[in-house]
């Protein structure tokens, strides 16, 4: 079945064309790459087969858009996403987007928890930050953002499962601007959970494959020298919680002691230190852990500062996994901050992933019992010097966390939610005395201990 959206023509101007058409042509490339995402979007019709079911095509269309491409290519600046709106009505629920260009995008559907994601190639999502605070009718909530440097999303929660009953691109021809206009309808879920898995198999588990995760930076490791990953927690579309009253962002605090934390232990000792990111950049949970096993680390330190619904808890908390979570307060900070690569359209944790099926592993309790051993020597010099929470050593099912090969250990800076906590860690000074501490407790770890050989 092909599919052809709605090709509204404007007063015989140029028009847009569904995403899934004549992409390759349109974008090829100013810089002389060949992008591998023509390659997906040429997946993109079969795999939307049944998504788009409302069709009146209009193909004479298509030389008109190669008048407006020719236009497009004159400005090599990205596009711009300037302006978004919802529209509800009569059971209707509408996703009106405004483009300064041409957009080149690609849309999917995600299940578990019910999704449709744009995700656009070359385009600043310039929206008013006002728009993610928008649902209703079939929309739960809005995210936006970058997934790389190149690539950013726009995840749409779905209250329901859905399909897009219309999809219309119009240029207008004088301003050169596009809007994207997308309305859903309600679907059954069987039939919802029905199509994903077809279109999975298409464009591989959630377009995951689309997103290879941030940049790692740090020089080559020299021998004689301990490998020490640091996390910091979310980044890009994946914003993690925010302060209610400084509205600092939960990825800017942990990037921030990243950022300082790193050069105190190169000075401290023999320490290569590698980031899983240095910058605002997405980086899923996967890719997280891939980073710390390719550097062969001796330890990853996760830096987080989330939220909770009890806005009284405070203080810091070093997490290390384990298969059932010490306690309830654990149990929910595992789940909310797995939820993360569902935040910017990737799959939820693998269910097949499970955590007890690896602790059974030999490496794996040695490299348990070296995470937690650190832990408390962490919590040893964290404390009296800054706020813990009470039992600050605790243990649940942290998906960054799984790694057979490297020790790791999540640290919660302290919690967003609590007023005293959150006007702390926005605060440089607390940040560098926070990094200066857990400095501390790496060098004193490691003195005595012998650095692996790099082995090549
Ligand atoms: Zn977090």
């Amino acid at each position: 079945m092909t599919i052809q959206p709605a090709l509204p023509v404007g007063e015989g101007m140029p028009v847009g064309l569904p995403a899934s058409t004549g992409r390759q042509r349109t974008r090829c490339d100013l810089r002389g790459r060949i992008r591998p995402f023509a390659l997906a979007l040429s997946l993109l019709p079969a795999a939307m087969a049944g998504v788009v079911p409302e069709a009146s095509a209009q193909q004479s269309a298509v030389p008109a858009v190669e008048a407006a491409d020719g236009a497009a290519q004159a400005a090599v600046a990205a596009t711009v996403a300037y302006d978004g709106m919802l529209e509800v009505a009569d059971g209707e629920t509408a996703l009106l987007l405004k483009f300064d260009g041409k957009p080149d995008y690609r849309l999917f559907f995600m299940d578990r928890p019910d999704r449709l994601v744009l995700e656009f190639n070359n385009i600043t999502l310039g929206f008013d930050p006002e728009f993610a605070s928008n649902a209703g009718g079939l929309i739960r909530q809005l995210r936006f953002g970058s997934i790389t440097n190149d690539r950013s999303r726009l995840v749409v929660a779905l209250s329901a499962a859905a399909e897009i009953r219309q999809q219309v691109l119009e240029a207008d021809a004088e301003t050169g601007r596009y809007s994207l206009r997308l309305s859903l309808g309600e679907i059954e879920q069987g039939v919802f959970s029905q199509r994903v898995a077809e279109q999975q198999a298409l464009l591989g588990a959630s377009g995951e494959a689309v997103v290879k995760g941030g940049r790692v930076r740090g020089g080559p490791k020299r021998e004689g020298y301990f490998t020490i990953v640091l996390d910091p927690g979310h980044g890009g579309i994946d914003g993690g919680a925010e302060g209610r009253t400084t509205k600092v962002a939960e990825k800017d605090v942990t990037l921030a002691v990243s950022r300082q934390l790193g050069p105190m232990l190169e000075k401290a000792g023999p320490f290569h230190i590698a980031y899983t990111r240095d910058d605002d950049v997405f980086v899923s949970l996967r890719e997280r852990q891939a980073v710390a096993r390719r550097e062969n680390a001796d330890l990853m330190v996760s830096i987080h500062a989330d939220a909770l619904r009890q806005n009284y808890v405070r203080g810091a908390t070093i997490y290390t996994l384990a298969d059932k979570a010490s306690d309830a307060l654990a149990q929910e900070v595992a789940d909310s901050e797995n939820l993360a690569d569902v935040v910017a359209g990737l799959a939820a944790p693998n269910e097949t992933d499970i955590v007890t099926d690896i602790l059974a592993d030999l490496t794996l309790r040695e490299t348990t019992h070296f995470s937690r051993a650190f832990s408390l020597m962490l919590v040893r010099k964290m404390r009296d010097r800054v706020n813990l929470i009470n039992n600050p050593q605790r243990a649940a099912s942290f998906a960054v966390l799984k790694n057979a090969e490297v020790p790791s250990v999540l640290l919660e800076l302290g919690y967003l939610s609590n007023n005293e906590d959150e006007h702390l860690m926005a605060d440089p000074d607390w940040q560098s005395k926070v990094a200066g501490i857990v400095s501390e407790a790496v060098v004193e770890f490691f003195a005595g201990r012998q650095p692996r050989s790099t082995g090549n």
